[in-house]
């Protein structure tokens, strides 16, 4: 039988890592030590506390049953206290907040909940990809914002095409941001909501990163700014900042319209989150915060072990303030896509090549600093030793 896929999959845009995966099997295969820079994937354990209580309430026979699409009241309690306690900003857990299996699901999910197909979808370029292929899936139009080094990787809304901004159902934004680590200021946003407001579409704004930051800089949140919950919500997660990739969990938070749209859609995909880990998701955000300025200390100094050597080796580079990502220019003529398979076959390290985050990504690479810090150190000595 030959299975012939919808269109909306032949739309998603092709997967551009292809060769690099290939050349990494193939090195692999052939014994070679390959370390992999390119996974943004956290190496530390979840702090044991948060272990604790998932394996404390996992034997009670009534976390075994379905849970409801909007999560244990007190999961949601705990997310407004946390937002009140980090950012200031005030939650009703009733209407204003909604777990997820995970942040990636929610985006990806939104625009099937508020776009039509035929509505535009803003999208920043470099970005995280499901931002992108949620709104292809949707059948909506994806219209690219650029994310340029000389505007601090911040999209120039003011050249945003009128058209496509009137036809706007939905502007993703991602600050702290991925693949770029760069960071908004409080004028950059307050810009968006202005824009938003005035047009009248939503933003999404995606604080995955939020806690992972540097040098005592805080990443502030998109709810502080005095109208956004009338224009937004806030995809947050517990994946970087306790180390809880594989335990899918995350919230949207925010505009009540906006969640209680995203909520309706989800009751008809999913039943929930396994309560254990709803409650292991509160002990998180209400434990002990030690293991978090822990892993803040690790990734600090990895950035500083490969952004100190690879500066020293003549890369133009800079620190960034947050998430545990380097956006680096590439140092050749050569193209990302080329300088990383280069640099795999060369050295057996591998880096994301920025392209594959949208074609403003070219140029550069990303280096991702989840692996043992000696690890890291052995990548920076092959690296240097090729440039
Ligand atoms: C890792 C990441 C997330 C978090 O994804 P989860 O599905 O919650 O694990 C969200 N946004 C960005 C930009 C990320 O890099």
């Amino acid at each position: 039988m030959g299975v012939e896929r919808a269109e909306r999959l032949t739309k998603l845009p092709p997967y551009l890592f292809v060769e690099i995966d290939r050349a990494k099997h193939r090195l692999e295969e052939a014994g070679k030590d390959v370390i992999d820079l390119g996974v943004g994937d956290p190496d530390l354990p979840t702090p044991a506390h948060i272990c604790d209580r998932l394996k404390a309430t996992l034997d009670d026979p009534t976390n075994h049953r379905y849970s409801f699409t909007e999560g244990l009241l007190e999961l949601r309690q705990a997310i407004a206290r946390w937002y009140d306690r980090r950012f200031g900003v005030s939650l009703d857990p009733q209407t204003e907040v909604l777990p997820l299996l995970g942040s990636k699901e929610g985006i990806a999910h939104l625009p099937l909940a508020i776009a039509n197909p035929g509505d535009v979808v803003l999208v920043p370029d470099p970005c995280y990809p499901p931002y992108r292929s949620g709104a292809i899936l949707a059948g909506a139009d994806v219209v690219s914002m650029p994310l340029l080094e000389e505007s601090g990787f911040f999209p120039d809304l003011g050249g945003l095409s009128q058209k496509a901004v009137r036809r706007a159902k939905l502007m993703f934004l991602n600050y702290p941001n991925n693949p770029t680590a760069a960071v908004a200021t409080v004028k950059q946003l307050q810009e968006a909501v202005d824009l938003a407001k005035e047009y009248g579409f939503p933003i999404a704004h995606d604080a995955a990163y939020s806690e992972i930051s540097f040098d005592g800089f805080q990443p502030i949140s998109f709810l502080q700014l005095p109208e956004a919950k009338s224009v937004g919500i806030e995809f947050h997660s517990l994946s970087k900042t306790y180390n809880m990739t594989g335990w899918r969990i995350g919230w949207a938070c925010g505009n009540a319209q906006l969640i209680a749209a995203l909520g309706q859609l989800k009751t008809n995909l999913d039943s929930g989150l396994f309560q254990p880990i709803q409650w292991a998701g509160i002990a998180a955000l209400e434990g002990d915060q030690g293991a978090l300025q822990q892993t803040v200390a690790t990734y600090q100094a990895r950035r500083e072990l490969l952004v100190d050597a690879l500066a020293k080796a003549g890369w133009q580079i800079t620190k960034p303030k947050a998430t545990f990502y380097v956006w680096a220019r590439v140092p050749t003529t050569e193209r990302s896509m080329e300088f990383a398979a280069r640099l795999l076959e060369q050295s057996h390290v591998v880096v994301t090549p920025g392209v594959g985050f949208g074609p403003s990504g070219e140029g550069y690479v990303r280096f991702s600093l989840t692996v043992p810090t000696e690890r890291l150190q052995e990548a920076i000595d092959r690296l240097t030793k090729i440039f």
